[in-house]
């Protein structure tokens, strides 16, 4: 069995780095309070393995939000990818798709206004950062192609994306070019198209199946790179009971009295893991008693 990770290298001539995921264990905890339709859970896989791949671009200690949104079949599809490279994926549904109804157009993009965002969200501890926005529009039909249309958008660093997803198994590719550097000998010119050349040749098989060390062996077999860093991947919730009490709190009082009043308490289900949070007409009461200024609408 693999071990989830991600996995840093450098060209040679340090022209660009080449970033390599693998997430087996993370992946099938992460499905497990999911929708079950595949065609859906490939797509959240992909973007799963995008995440964590993005996160690599993390410059402070916050977390790597990834949203598609859509209109058809599906409304939102999140990962959340901290720092540490623990992660959570959610997926909510408009309704279930047809068995024609497959792919990133199909799925999230029927109306043509579906967006893909990127948001870098501040640590917990410092909410008062601003959190920074992208977004772009779904034109690629795969969640590599929308990757790359964002990261073209945003980034200015060329990067190439190739992902993989099954039942149990997530792999990912990236290859970054790097900035040049006064200091530094100018690259090989064609180093950049001889390692997008070589990328090219993975197979979805190659990205699911091969450990790290032997799929780039097996790509760059040809062309010596230099090992970074391996990073572990686990799958994380950090739901807890005051982040709901948050999400209450910012409905407001008319509301949840409402609900209390209908339904005799309130009863809130992480989506992201499932954990149930029993609020009661005392629990509900004492929402509103000392209102903390901090809180904010945040997923719970
Ligand atoms: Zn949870």
């Amino acid at each position: 069995m693999r071990a989830d990770c991600l996995s840093k290298f450098l060209l040679h001539d340090r022209s660009a780095r080449v970033l390599c995921t693998q997430v087996d264990q993370t992946w099938q905890r992460a499905q497990q309070n999911q929708p079950q339709s595949p065609c859906v859970r490939q797509l959240l896989g992909e973007l799963v393995a995008a995440a964590t791949l993005l996160s690599a671009n993390l410059k402070h200690d916050g977390s790597l939000l990834l949203q598609l949104q859509g209109n058809g079949v599906v409304k939102l599809i999140v990962v959340e990818c901290r720092h540490d490279l623990s992660l959570r994926a959610t997926i909510r549904l408009n309704r279930e798709p047809k068995p024609d109804e497959m792919g990133l157009q199909a799925l999230l993009n029927a109306d043509g206004q579906g967006r893909f965002s990127v948001i870098l969200a501040p640590p917990k501890d410092k909410p008062q950062r601003q959190p920074y926005q992208g977004i772009v529009p779904l034109r690629a039909d795969s969640v590599a192609g929308v990757l790359q249309d964002y990261m073209a958008q945003s980034e200015q660093l060329e990067t190439r994306i190739w992902l993989a997803a099954d039942a149990s198994e997530l792999g990912g590719l990236m290859l970054q070019r790097m900035p040049a550097q006064d200091n530094m000998p100018s690259p090989e010119s064609d180093t950049w198209a001889q390692a997008q050349a070589l990328c090219e040749t993975v197979t979805s098989e190659d990205l699911l199946s091969l450990d790290q060390d032997t799929l780039l062996h097996r790509l760059f077999w040809e062309m010596p790179v230099i090992s970074l860093q391996t990073l572990p991947i686990q799958w994380r919730c950090d739901c807890s009971r005051e982040r709901v009490a948050g999400m209450l709190r910012s409905l407001g009082q008319t509301e949840v009295d409402d609900i209390v009043r209908e339904q005799g308490c309130i009863e809130v289900t992480c989506e992201f893991c499932g954990s149930p949070y029993l609020f009661d007409r005392v629990d509900a009461a004492a929402l509103f008693e000392t209102l903390a200024p901090q809180e904010s609408p945040r997923l719970h």
